[in-house]
């Protein structure tokens, strides 16, 4: 059966280009009647239900040159935006040296979708549930502004980029995931003897949905730190968003804990804080008050196992 005239009117016209600053100058000519696709995914479901109209034009970003693998930099790990969510899964380099972005990938849809679905894609809707995980971690953006790459870290970026998602749209390249300092570094001389052993790594990444598996988030959860022999906070990060929040770092609060020693005065201080600083959205599935208690608890859960020396170190 042809296609009416309606349809014909509804079906854009797909560009190919082969570098970001095509991409870029389509964009301008195109303004907000162009969108960028890189897998697609999220934007099919959002025309499926209406959140948006099919645009006159897609910007197809798979066919921009040298985005779809993953390479050691000088800086870190590479992650080229237009990677397959499975091709991250089943990276080696992503899985020893930042599991939580493994583990947050592993709970994105199912493999169909993940074969599709881009981490760019994830990290560029502002609110895909890898992004907590990248924060955990202090990843930074590579990403074009019509004329250089620029490199902003990912907690700047999102404000931002969520900002400008109607506008004009930044054009996300790839992610930089820093390998994080050794222990060694972090130690501690004491008394001409050397704690670093004793010193640990600690970090978890939690998505909670409605359901076991194959489920939007309702929060996502994600901490990343070092801790003394003695539970004493070297380092910590604390990252959390969920279902329509956009991915926050709880700088304040990591800032107030760094340097105090895990107890139930300071538990007690860190759900209370997230309570107050988390500002997650409420949507039909969840109020905004189940996700700060969820987030909390979360949080609060994992600081007392790492203290008590029960999760895995990294
Ligand atoms: C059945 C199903 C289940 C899903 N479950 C989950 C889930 O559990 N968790 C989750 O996080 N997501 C989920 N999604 C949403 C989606 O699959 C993922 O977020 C995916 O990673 C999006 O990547 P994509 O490449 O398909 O993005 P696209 O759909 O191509 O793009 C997403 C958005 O980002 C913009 N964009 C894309 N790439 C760039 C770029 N490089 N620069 C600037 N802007 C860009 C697009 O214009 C669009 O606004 C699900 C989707 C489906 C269909």
């Amino acid at each position: 059966m042809g296609m009416n005239i309606q349809e014909a009117m509804a079906s854009p016209l797909v560009w190919h280009p082969q570098t970001a600053a095509e991409a870029w100058q389509l964009k301008q000519t195109y303004g907000t009647e162009g969108i960028y696709t890189s897998g697609g995914t999220l934007l099919r479901t959002q025309w499926e239900s209406g959140i948006s109209a099919i645009p006159r034009h897609l910007i197809d970003l798979s066919t921009i040159r040298g985005l779809n693998d993953l390479r050691i930099g000088e800086a870190g790990l590479v992650v080229g935006g237009q990677t397959s969510l499975q091709s991250c899964r089943s990276n080696t380099l992503l899985s020893r040296h930042f599991p939580m972005v493994s583990e947050a990938i592993r709970t994105i849809a199912a493999p169909s979708v993940r074969h599709l679905a881009t981490i760019g894609g994830n990290v560029a809707s502002s609110i895909g549930d890898s992004i907590a995980a990248l924060l955990g971690y202090d990843a930074e953006v590579i990403w074009f502004d019509g004329t250089t790459e620029n490199r902003t870290l990912l907690s700047e970026w999102l404000p931002e980029a969520s900002a400008a998602k109607r506008g004009n749209e930044r054009l996300l390249l790839s992610m930089l995931l820093p390998f994080e300092i050794s222990l060694e570094e972090t130690s501690v001389k004491h008394d001409d003897k050397d704690l670093t052993m004793q010193m640990k790594r600690f970090g978890a990444y939690h998505k909670i949905g409605r359901r076991e598996a194959f489920t939007p988030s309702v929060v996502t959860a994600c901490m990343n730190g070092v801790l003394t022999h003695n539970s004493v906070i070297k380092q910590i990060r604390i990252a959390l968003g969920g279902g329509q929040t956009v991915p926050v770092r709880l700088e304040k609060l990591e800032k107030e804990i760094n340097g105090a020693a895990v107890d139930g005065h300071l538990l007690r201080h860190v759900y209370e804080r997230i309570i107050e600083l988390f500002e997650p959205r409420e949507d039909l599935f969840a109020s905004a008050a189940y996700r700060k208690s969820t987030a909390a608890n979360l949080i609060v859960a994992e600081l007392w196992k790492a203290a008590k020396g029960e999760t895995k170190p990294l």
